[in-house]
């Protein structure tokens, strides 16, 4: 039997065994998917042992990231763009590394919902591992601006730094006054997981901005409530979860499972 896995910590909640699973199904392909709780300090020998056990690859979220990123033999452009992992498979018998976040967020924001990023003037909120991962996709659509926004302003400004050569980026703080009145506002804080009240300058946006939030369940609902208070379009992250389980589950299978409406209704269910 084919094995996969999920590395995380904490994972009780990950919805991947789900999807993989339900992937695999509608395929024909025998597989298990297993979520592991990883030890912080161990990733690298509990990693390596679900490899060296017969795993054939495996998806990491956090904060094991970074980690995964050092023990890929090889890596794809994004990720080494990226500089974190969110796929290990084994390519030749070597350990590769990918990232497919940027790649789902896109593939939902673009494809499902229909909102082109391409000469729009685009708000990111956060700058943590998630940011890191969806910033180069977004400056692939040629957006005409890009601004980060982050309670720590360092890490926004480290953010710039890095991919500074792939498009128009900056940070922006709260408190400043120039109309910027973004097209799209993505939500890549995990704020909404500790319910912390949400509320942007008026001058950060106007009636048809689309709101993006990378959270899904319950952890969106500060953003959701603001955007709503504001008669403002709100997207949530299940589609982009769902979209880079699928680039995953191609990497490994060269298969690409459908997303479906039963797949998307027993997500939402378990919300
Ligand atoms: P990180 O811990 O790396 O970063 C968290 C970010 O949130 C930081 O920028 C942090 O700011 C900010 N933040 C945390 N609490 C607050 C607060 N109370 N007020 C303002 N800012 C806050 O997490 P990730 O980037 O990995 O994940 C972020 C979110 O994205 C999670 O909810 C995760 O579930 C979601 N996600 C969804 C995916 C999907 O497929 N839909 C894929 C990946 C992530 P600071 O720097 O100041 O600490």
């Amino acid at each position: 039997m084919k094995k996969y896995a999920v590395f995380g910590n904490p994972i009780k909640h990950s919805m991947s065994p789900l999807i993989h699973t339900y992937f695999a199904k509608s395929l024909n392909i025998e597989l298990t998917y297993e979520a592991i709780l990883g030890n912080i300090g161990k990733f690298q020998i509990e990693a390596g042992g679900f490899l060296k056990k017969g795993g054939l690859g495996f998806n990491i979220t956090l904060p094991f990231k970074q980690e995964a990123f050092n023990l890929a033999e090889t890596r794809s452009d994004i990720a080494e763009i990226t500089g974190s992992v969110n796929t290990i498979s084994l390519k030749k018998g070597r350990v590769h590394g990918d990232n497919t976040d940027g790649y789902g967020f896109i593939k939902d924001i673009k494809n499902n919902i229909g909102c082109n990023l391409e000469s729009k003037k685009v708000l990111l909120l956060g700058a943590g591992g998630a940011a890191m991962g969806i910033i180069p996709n977004i400056l692939y659509e040629r957006p005409f601006e890009l601004k980060i926004c982050n309670r720590t302003l360092e890490k926004a400004k480290k953010l710039c730094n890095k991919f500074s050569d792939l498009g128009k980026l900056d940070i922006v703080e709260m408190q400043d006054t120039e109309n910027y009145k973004f097209d799209v506002i993505i939500n890549s804080t995990s704020a909404g997981m500790s319910n912390s009240d949400f509320s942007l300058p008026v001058n950060f946006f106007k009636d048809n901005t689309v709101c993006y939030d990378l959270s899904y369940g319950i952890a969106t609902n500060s953003f959701k409530n603001w955007a709503d208070k504001n008669n403002l379009i709100f997207y949530d992250g299940l589609g982009m979860l769902l979209e880079q389980a699928a680039e995953s589950f191609y990497i490994w299978e060269s298969k690409r499972p459908l997303i479906t409406d039963e797949l998307k209704n027993i997500l939402k269910a378990k919300l």
